[in-house]
């Protein structure tokens, strides 16, 4: 199977870092619970954010047959 690097993600949560590629999320309350809470943050475009390809990965999200724990299987991390 040909691996294919991944695009960026295009939403972000502004306190969790959730990300989403669901454009219709921009501006929405995040949807990650955590503990039992549900995140405070909202989802914000991703556009201008600084980004990283994963190294491990090499940006397909993917290891083999298992998804890349260092991404989480989205191929990209937010800098800093
Ligand atoms: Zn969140
Ligand atoms: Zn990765």
């Amino acid at each position: 199977m040909r691996k294919v690097k991944k695009s960026k993600p295009l939403v972000v949560c502004n306190v969790c870092g959730m990300f989403s590629n669901e454009r219709q999320d921009i501006n929405h309350r995040c949807t990650r619970a955590v503990y039992g809470r549900r995140c405070s943050g909202s989802f914000k475009s991703s556009l201008g954010m600084s980004w990283d390809e994963c190294l491990s990965c090499s940006t397909t999200g993917t290891l083999g047959s298992e998804t890349c724990v260092e991404c989480a299987g989205w191929g990209w991390r937010l800098v800093g």
